[in-house]
């Protein structure tokens, strides 16, 4: 966290988490919201440590893949919590369920840091807490669920809940990343209907808790296929935009790329320039006709791996189907181009690739590549013409010999 995180990030999560801590500490203490209930404590916490176990493979999934905002399914229980426990409590559920997950999925994803588990809980804590402790204030825990108060006190407490969970999950994400835009921040429309279909299980599972115990399986099945869809929507939305051979962007994936940073050009001038490099194989043809097209195919993820190692860390890679390549370099000078340019051919040039195959090793090196090259603005005001120029620098370098850079 020292190391990694802003320190505006770490105060907010820091803050986030003594509040957490001391507002259930002082709640416990006073025996604020109400008297204690340990059966619905203790079957809230068996529910949530089934699901999770029942889900454990696809959350381990998601965690790997999933970008900033994260919806938790676990919500179910925080919200039946949230109506059936008093603040310290629920804030206590949030505790032992974001541990159980700890244990048993984030602690082998080496992409979560510690330290984001750490104030995702506390937001969670501080979520329930604030939820239930509006329900304790009103005098509203306890009431019969089948009356229109019970009704109000079910709504109002999902409400208080997803509002403040929202709010310090995006005040967090704000922190730690800078990004503005809603969808980062608060999650797409998609995102948050999903968020409402798992409030509306939650409310199901107080109302079967209350009436018929036995009843919430209906609620946990459905949940597990909601996981299971985020999962499905997760990897779909990966597969759209990634290529199956090389793992880099393909066409579509690094257009959108792309035509994001044309636009953050056009708003920035001077300093938003950046470059296009269009890298075609030479010869590809005959590495095929000596090895066959699967090894040839080995040969393309090897020269993908190398583009991506000679450019920088903020350079967007793709593949441009076939044996073409195309990286965009954002925010980059004239001469910088040039460097990277070539230091992709020269990483190619000392290729070295060691395929093994039904009948024994193969080795392909003394590959090459030509280069095209073009910046924006200099090659036109769209990224249309930038791709142009890219392309028809790319096809003269083909023109005078391959194995160079054109510009
Ligand atoms: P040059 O670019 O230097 O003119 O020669 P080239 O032989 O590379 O010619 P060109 O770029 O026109 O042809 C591309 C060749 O790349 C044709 C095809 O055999 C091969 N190729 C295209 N896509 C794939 C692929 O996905 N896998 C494999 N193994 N080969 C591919
Ligand atoms: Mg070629
Ligand atoms: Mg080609």
């Amino acid at each position: 966290m020292w190391g990694g995180a802003k320190a505006r990030w770490i105060a907010y999560a820091l803050g986030c988490e003594l509040l957490a801590v001391v507002a259930t500490v002082t709640a416990l203490v006073s025996g604020f919201g109400g008297p204690v209930r340990p059966v619905w404590f203790a079957v809230l916490v068996a529910l949530g440590v089934a699901q999770a176990e029942m889900s454990r493979r696809i959350e381990r999934l998601r965690r790997w893949m999933s970008g900033q905002t994260h919806i938790n399914v676990t919500s179910v229980w925080y919200l039946a919590g949230v109506v059936l426990l008093p603040p310290a409590w629920v804030a206590l559920l949030a505790v032992v369920l974001y541990t159980h997950l700890w244990v048993r999925v984030w602690r082998q994803v080496r992409t979560r840091p510690a330290h984001r588990f750490v104030a995702s809980t506390a937001w969670a804590m501080l979520s329930c807490f604030a939820a239930s402790s509006v329900l304790a204030v009103l005098g509203l825990h306890g009431t019969p669920l089948q009356t229109p108060r019970g009704l109000f006190a079910l709504c109002l407490a999902a409400a208080v809940f997803e509002l403040v969970n929202v709010g310090v999950v995006a005040a967090g994400i704000y922190l730690y990343t800078s990004q503005r835009s809603a969808a980062d921040l608060i999650g797409t429309w998609e995102d948050n209907a999903f968020e409402l279909a798992t409030l509306c299980l939650g409310g199901l599972a107080v109302l079967a808790l209350v009436e018929q115990p036995v009843l919430v399986v209906f609620v946990v099945a459905p949940l597990l296929l909601l996981h299971r869809y985020l999962l499905l929507k997760q990897q779909l939305q990966v597969a759209a935009v990634t290529d199956e051979k090389t793992g880099l962007l393909n066409t579509a994936g690094w257009h959108e790329s792309a035509v994001r940073e044309h636009a953050r050009a056009q708003r920035r001038g001077a300093a938003g320039d950046f470059a296009v490099l269009m890298i075609d194989l030479d010869h590809f043809k005959r590495i095929n006709d000596t090895y066959g097209h699967l090894t040839g195919d080995d040969v393309l993820a090897a020269v993908a791996v190398a583009i991506s190692g000679a450019v920088r860390q903020g350079d967007t890679v793709g593949r441009f189907g076939g044996e073409e390549f195309v990286v965009l370099l954002p925010g980059i000078g004239h001469a910088d181009v040039l460097a990277i340019a070539e230091r992709v051919r020269v990483a190619v040039g000392e290729l070295n690739v060691v395929i093994s195959t039904g009948s024994g090793t193969v080795r392909v090196s003394g590959l090459s590549v030509s280069i095209g090259v073009a910046r924006h603005p200099d090659a036109g005001p769209t990224l249309d013409d930038v791709l142009r120029t890219a392309d028809a620098a790319l096809y003269r370098a083909k023109e005078a010999g391959r194995n160079q850079v054109a510009v």
